[in-house]
């Protein structure tokens, strides 16, 4: 064994395409003492198209707690070793963040081996501005978590990316509509690189419904983009409206206090809606 520490390489593997992954990446992964692997069996695929032959352990979200501290102690030994996940680029919605952390702080070197993750594939594509970003990655499961995350980045001005799965893609959907307002620009990037890969912009009414009346456009892998807010100018409502709604506000629920802010000031519902939500993200 090595008297000199061994080194973790957190490795980016393909989303989905096999051949998306970098000639530095196979040799690293052929070359290290261990491939500690999100989920062995189905990493095994990759390694035997590749004909790598190093020995996997697994590291997940269950087991990193105890596996991460044995992990760093083989590397104090002398051994390298390699974190992937099953797709993409590792800690990215994905385990590893134990074991990077520990590595830190024992001064082992880490070196990233940069290659696919969904989210930067779905924006390059996108047409959104991607000049500022705001990577949210899965909502809350439960329909009142994820409205109550939702309403927090409301206002949000940079893109938004969020990862879904299938099984939640049209709750997800009809929840943005809600909270973000459907005339929303968005865009919904479905198993890329894969054989079915969809990429299809709207705003999110019409996006919505697009996948709401094609079964599918329900399955596989989902990232979706949402354009982040415009600039609320000064913010569209004065004084006289904006207390307005706070008043309602106080005494109604949110859709009805919009409903007659809109009546009473004759201003633009989706304004009156965005400056109700914000409050009430405040108030939560
Ligand atoms: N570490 C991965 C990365 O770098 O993108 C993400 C892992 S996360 C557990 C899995 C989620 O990523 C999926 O539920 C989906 O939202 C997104 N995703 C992964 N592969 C994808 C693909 N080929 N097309 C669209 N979304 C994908």
């Amino acid at each position: 064994m090595s008297s000199e520490p061994g080194k973790l390489f957190v490795v980016a593997t393909p989303i989905g395409n096999l051949k998306d992954i970098t000639e530095r990446a196979i040799e690293v992964l052929s070359g290290v003492d261990c491939i500690a692997a999100e989920d062995t069996r189905h990493s095994a695929r990759l390694l035997e198209h590749y004909g790598i032959t190093s020995p996997m352990s697994a590291l997940h979200e269950h087991n990193e707690q105890a596996q991460a501290p044995r992990l760093v102690e083989r590397m104090q030994l002398g051994e390298s070793v390699a974190l992937i996940s099953d797709a993409g680029t590792p800690l990215v919605s994905d385990p590893g963040l134990n074991l990077v952390r520990l590595a830190r702080q024992a001064g082992i070197s880490i070196i990233p081996i940069p290659g696919a993750s969904a989210a930067i594939a779905a924006m390059s594509v996108s047409g959104l501005p991607s000049d500022r970003f705001c990577f949210e990655g899965f909502l809350p499961a439960k329909a009142s978590a994820r409205r109550k995350r939702l309403t927090e980045v409301v206002e949000e001005s940079r893109t938004l990316i969020f990862y879904e799965a299938p099984h939640r893609i049209l709750d997800c959907l009809a929840d943005m509509v809600v909270c973000f307002g459907g005339e929303r620009p968005a865009v919904m990037a479905r198993e890329l690189t894969k054989r079915f890969e969809t990429v299809h912009g709207d705003n999110l009414a019409a996006l919505q419904e697009w996948v709401a009346s094609d079964p599918n456009q329900q399955k596989g892998e989902f990232v979706i983009l949402v354009h982040g807010a415009e600039p609320q100018s000064g913010h569209e409502l004065d004084e006289a409206a904006r207390h307005t709604v706070e008043t309602l506000l106080q005494e109604l629920p949110l859709k009805q206090a919009v409903s007659l802010a809109v009546k009473i000031t004759g201003l633009k519902k989706n304004a009156i809606y965005q400056y109700a939500l914000s409050l009430q993200a405040k108030a939560d």
